[in-house]
């Protein structure tokens, strides 16, 4: 059986290491479990062992999780591919969305996010590798996204996502990290607004370089719940 207590274990030494080394204060990343394709079980023991941030890609698949576990008081956060006919689902189920990429998408999920609760957190995906495959904004487009995403009165601007290319060396996925750090700053630049502290980046196989490069909150799947049922 998989140990998921051991697990984040592990995973939280990794993250206090990288973050000493590279003069990172231990409260400067927050982990993001990614619990798509694991069972409830698996999301109850994680949240035991002071997990309270999940991700999840499949909305029909999270609702379930979402109700199930309503008591807990967890934090949602969607990171898979938004259908527009699915933003007014995702805009209720859940309390961050990190995969937003076009303003359509945005203005839907500020559209049906009620008034009567807090801003939906938004982070704008970036198509940091250029792949034709790959959802996200182009670098050079996220400076007018960002402008437009801010105005949405029922969405709360966060930060930025990226997933590098599967296909890089260390060496490149490093860079990669690296130009969303600049990206960063520049949208820091930008909105000067204090809500914009959030860079989404590094999963279970590059967490220490997204740590080097700045990033703020990691989505680990993997190296927490073992691997995914395909
Ligand atoms: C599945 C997924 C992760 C987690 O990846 P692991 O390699 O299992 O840690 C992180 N981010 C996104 C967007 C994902 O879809």
């Amino acid at each position: 059986m998989i140990d998921i207590e051991k697990n984040i274990a592990a995973v939280q030494a990794r993250i206090c290491r990288a973050l000493a080394e590279n003069s990172r204060s231990d409260d400067s990343v927050e982990l993001l479990a990614v619990s798509k394709k694991q069972p409830i079980s698996a999301i109850l023991a994680a949240n035991t062992a002071g997990l309270r941030d999940f991700g999840e890609n499949y909305l029909q698949e999270a609702a379930v999780k979402i109700s199930e576990l309503q008591e807990k008081s967890l934090n949602w956060h969607f990171i898979g591919m938004i259908q527009s006919n699915k933003a007014r689902s995702i805009a209720d189920e859940f309390d961050w969305v990190h995969s937003v990429d076009q303003l359509k998408i945005a203005q839907r999920l500020s559209t049906h996010r009620s008034a009567s609760r807090k801003p939906l957190n938004i982070c704008l995906q970036v198509n940091i590798d250029d792949e034709d495959s790959k959802a996200g904004v182009r670098p050079d487009q996220l400076s007018d996204l960002i402008g437009q995403v801010d105005k949405l009165p029922q969405l709360c601007l966060r930060g930025l996502m990226a997933i590098p290319s599967r296909s890089n060396s260390a060496e490149q996925t490093r860079q990669s990290f690296s130009r969303m750090s600049q990206l960063f700053e520049l949208g820091k630049d930008q909105l000067n607004s204090p809500h914009f502290d959030t860079l989404s980046m590094g999963m279970s196989n590059d967490l220490e370089l997204a740590i080097a490069e700045g990033a703020t909150l990691l989505r680990i799947g993997t190296d927490i719940f073992g691997s995914r049922p395909t």
